[in-house]
């Protein structure tokens, strides 16, 4: 009986170890505006980036990978929850204001489940390390969200209005300000250090890593290292910067003999604004707007063994699918609310017949449903008048028309086809009644619509002598 028992024992713990050992560690390098074509990879001729150009070579590369907003707060929102921004309430607000600012009281509800706390229930150790952005009051900083370690700014670097009381720019570590306001040219030094310090101490347990550059936001800035290096001004230089520590990170887990068991993503929260260098070609558009050039931005994901080097895909992915693939290949409990995002694994590896599960993909900006993609199908929704209140770019005017484009030979999205297919405009009127039945649009709230959490008082992050 007794020896019965140990080798039951036995056997259970080595189940256990071999359950610790199949959990990958799991790598998001997400960079703030970086556009379609700012990567040498996705065509860049300005930019020098080898080493995120050698995610490609070794790793997979998708060329439809989209963010589920073309501004920050709701984007974050969706890699965090894997669900639209309107489902969990983080869509943009009335207040004038494209994102959260300084003491915004609204912030991600603790009632979601983030990709941070799902894997961290699975076991993983998990960091969040740059531009939080989802809520700057302690209620809704990252360590509230399932993340063990935070260091970083609450918000974007641009965030300093005198003129509306913001305080001098932060640099947080878990709740504290430790830096105000901090020196910006150290920023992805110090993040990049931290990255790899954090990784090199939980090398032997499965970690999550979420590392969310502050640029190529505006305003740029880079270490005396890359300041004036590049061919493509103070943009470039940030960007090469961010090369350079991504090739940092590679090397580091190469050093630790943990490459093999670790996947690495490299993707952006929206597009570039177009100014300053930022590229989103051949797209058009930029951030700020449902353009693909809004939307649309690079992905690379390099799994040695698991992912087969040179692979492209084609097929529709966004940033609502890290959290449910993820919890795939974690083993980790997927949240019991709806979701929007995909278990991607099958595209990540290159599987035989692997498809997107996207029947449509929903564009939402300024609380409106502005557009939809549906296989090659692009539908611009007629849009009023936008909101007052709200800035209108350039780029967009305050009302139009709707209009039907094939993105498969029309990147431009100039040429109306909807005369030519009634059919495919009749289906995505049926989809835009059912999204906005369900998540709603303007004001009107949608029937499976969840909240933000929204607090009653507000304190700017001050550092404390
Ligand atoms: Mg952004």
């Amino acid at each position: 009986m007794k020896l019965v028992l140990i080798l039951f024992f036995s056997l259970l713990c080595g189940v256990g170890i071999a359950q610790e050992r199949d959990q990958p560690n799991l790598i998001v390098i997400f960079c703030d505006d970086l556009g379609y074509g700012d990567l040498g990879c996705y065509g860049s001729e300005k930019n020098r980036t080898p080493n995120v150009d050698q995610l490609a070579k070794a790793g997979i590369k998708f060329t439809d990978f989209y963010s589920s907003s073309p501004v920050c707060t709701p984007s974050r929102s969706s890699l965090m929850t894997g669900c639209y921004a309107r489902r969990v309430g983080m869509h943009e607000d009335y207040t004038g204001h494209w994102v959260l600012i300084p003491r915004s009281r609204r912030g991600l509800n603790p009632e979601e489940v983030t990709i941070a706390e799902a894997l961290q229930s699975a076991g993983y150790a998990t960091a969040c390390i740059g531009k939080w952005h989802l809520g700057d009051q302690p209620e809704h900083l990252p360590t509230q969200h399932g993340f063990d370690f935070y260091f970083g700014i609450p918000y974007s670097n641009d965030m300093q209005s005198k003129r509306r009381g913001d305080p001098p720019l932060p640099l947080v570590k878990q709740r504290t300000v430790i830096e105000a306001p901090v020196d910006q040219s150290t920023l992805t030094k110090r993040y990049t250090e931290a990255a790899i310090a954090f990784i090199t101490e939980n090398k032997s347990k499965p970690f999550f890593v979420y590392l969310p550059h502050t640029f190529p936001h505006l305003p740029l800035f880079a270490s005396p290292d890359f300041l004036g290096k590049s061919a493509n001004g103070r943009y470039g230089d940030s960007i090469e910067e961010i090369d350079w520590s991504t090739g940092q990170i590679l090397a580091s887990l190469d050093r630790l003999g943990i490459a093999d068991n670790t996947l690495v993503i490299f993707t952006s929260d929206n597009g570039s604004n177009g100014r300053n260098g930022g590229s989103n070609q051949p797209l058009s558009g930029m951030k700020g707007s449902t353009m693909e050039g809004g939307m649309r931005v690079p992905m690379l994901a390099k799994w040695p063994g698991r992912i087969k080097p040179g692979t492209v895909c084609n097929e529709l992915a966004t940033t609502m699918d890290l959290l449910p693939t993820f919890c795939k290949l974690a083993g980790a409990k997927m949240p019991e609310q709806k979701i929007d995002g995909f278990d991607i694994t099958n595209l990540l590896l290159g599987n035989d017949g692997a498809k997107s599960e996207y029947e449509s993909f929903l564009y939402y900006r300024r609380r409106q449903l502005q557009a939809i993609r549906m296989g090659d199908w692009k539908y611009h929704l007629p849009l009023k008048a936008i909101h007052p209140n709200w800035t209108t770019p350039k780029t967009e005017a305050p009302g139009r028309p709707a209009k039907l484009v094939n993105l498969k030979d029309d990147l431009g999205e100039l040429n109306d086809v909807s005369q030519a297919n009634p059919d495919v405009v009749a289906t995505m009127q049926v989809i835009a009644r059912k999204a906005i039945e369900e998540l709603g649009n303007d004001s009107n709230q949608g029937t499976e619509q969840r909240s933000a959490l929204t607090l009653e008082l507000s304190a700017p992050m001050v550092l404390k002598k």
